[in-house]
């Protein structure tokens, strides 16, 4: 707490993380970054984007990499807006679409950033609670509502929400913002973009972190009306122009063209997964239905914290969330097969 910090930041409660440990020697399965490395022609683009050229502010317009994405998902490069991490895109769709005094309406239980973003722009909001088996309840969102948040596939529970359902609530809800944040689209869901020209309230929110390795370099894209673009770029604008670096532009363009490498590394991660899910249910563990690359897990006999604190002693790192509801679930980021079996080892040691 300090005097100099205004009511709204003294009130914040802010996101927190995933650990990130200097200590390499974790495998580590707790903040669902792929296993895989990047392209190999990303790290040549980056490589080339260096020198001299850091001299130069980067083009703010980020025009070369809205093609890339335009090109690639079949939209006008007018329905593409490019971001510093999909979390940047989702704090300037709080700002600028969600209407004060009204609640913005988004699960619970989901990603936690969306109760913090709201507080952070002096929004209201009002939380959906998941059903008995974490499915999100379609019909509830039909109420009164300044703006629509909706995870698919949700996080931490990783079960997708089927096209028809967001479908339907787009039908009931043609006066507000509806932005479907697709973080973990590319391992088993089913995108909402084909929507996009049919419902011009539809925000789709997708990320380079997590398909195509990129955690690291900070880019996200969200693909919406020319409207919603239009609106996002202006509040760019109004923070700061140059979201997006030189290095950064060079190796997300690389990443998106490189179609061959990003499919066979997602495919890998599916079948990992998979392999992972038949081993856990086979240790007696309950796992939801995952479209994402992670799985939540819960052992009807251990506890998930003590599971917690012996993986970590094992040297493997995974999530626990100490919330009502989830208190007894891990979510567990898959990783390598190697990586897998390590955990999975381990795991049979325990339980
Ligand atoms: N949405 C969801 C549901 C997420 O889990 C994450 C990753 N923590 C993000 C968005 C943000 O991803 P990034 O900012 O790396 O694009």
């Amino acid at each position: 707490m300090s005097r100099y910090w205004n009511e709204r930041t003294a009130s914040l409660v802010p996101y927190v993380p995933g650990e990130q440990p200097k200590d390499q020697t974790y495998i580590k399965l707790n903040t669902n970054e792929n296993p895989y490395p990047p392209s190999p022609a990303v790290l040549e683009a980056i490589r080339s984007a260096t020198g001299d050229q850091l001299r130069l502010y980067p083009d703010p317009t980020c025009e070369d990499l809205t093609r890339a994405i335009a090109i690639r998902y079949g939209v006008s490069e007018k329905e593409v807006f490019v971001g510093n991490g999909s979390d940047e895109i989702l704090a300037f769709a709080f700002a600028g679409f969600f209407t004060p005094g009204s609640p913005i309406l988004f699960p619970d239980i989901t990603y936690s950033f969306y109760p913090v973003y709201a507080q952070l722009y002096g929004l209201d909001y009002e939380t959906i609670a998941l059903d008995e088996s974490f499915g999100v309840p379609i019909e509830d969102f039909r109420r009164p509502n300044g703006g629509i948040v909706l995870p698919n596939p949700n996080a931490p529970t990783a079960q997708a929400i089927p096209l028809a359902q967001i479908r339907k609530l787009l039908d009931s809800s043609p006066d507000r913002v509806v932005v479907i944040d697709e973080a973990y689209i590319d391992f088993g869901g089913e995108s909402a973009i084909g929507l996009v020209g049919q419902y011009p309230n539809l925000l789709v929110v997708q990320t380079l972190s997590k398909s195509r390795s990129l955690a690291g370099l900070r880019v996200g894209f969200a693909i919406g009306s020319e409207e919603l673009i239009e609106g996002l770029n202006r509040i760019k604008n109004s923070f700061n122009s140059y979201t997006i670096d030189r290095l950064a532009l060079a190796g997300a363009i690389a990443a998106i063209e490189d179609n061959d490498y990003f499919e066979t590394t997602r495919q890998a991660v599916i079948a990992t997964r998979e392999r992972t899910v038949r081993q856990l249910v086979r240790l007696g563990f309950n796992v939801t239905d995952s479209k994402a690359n992670f799985v939540f897990v819960a052992h009807p006999e251990k506890n998930a914290a003590d599971l917690f604190a012996q993986l970590k002693r094992d040297g493997i790192l995974v999530r626990y969330f100490n919330k009502p509801r989830i208190d007894n679930y891990l979510r567990v980021s898959i990783g390598t097969d190697e990586e897998m079996d390590a955990f999975l080892a381990a795991i049979e040691k325990i339980v």
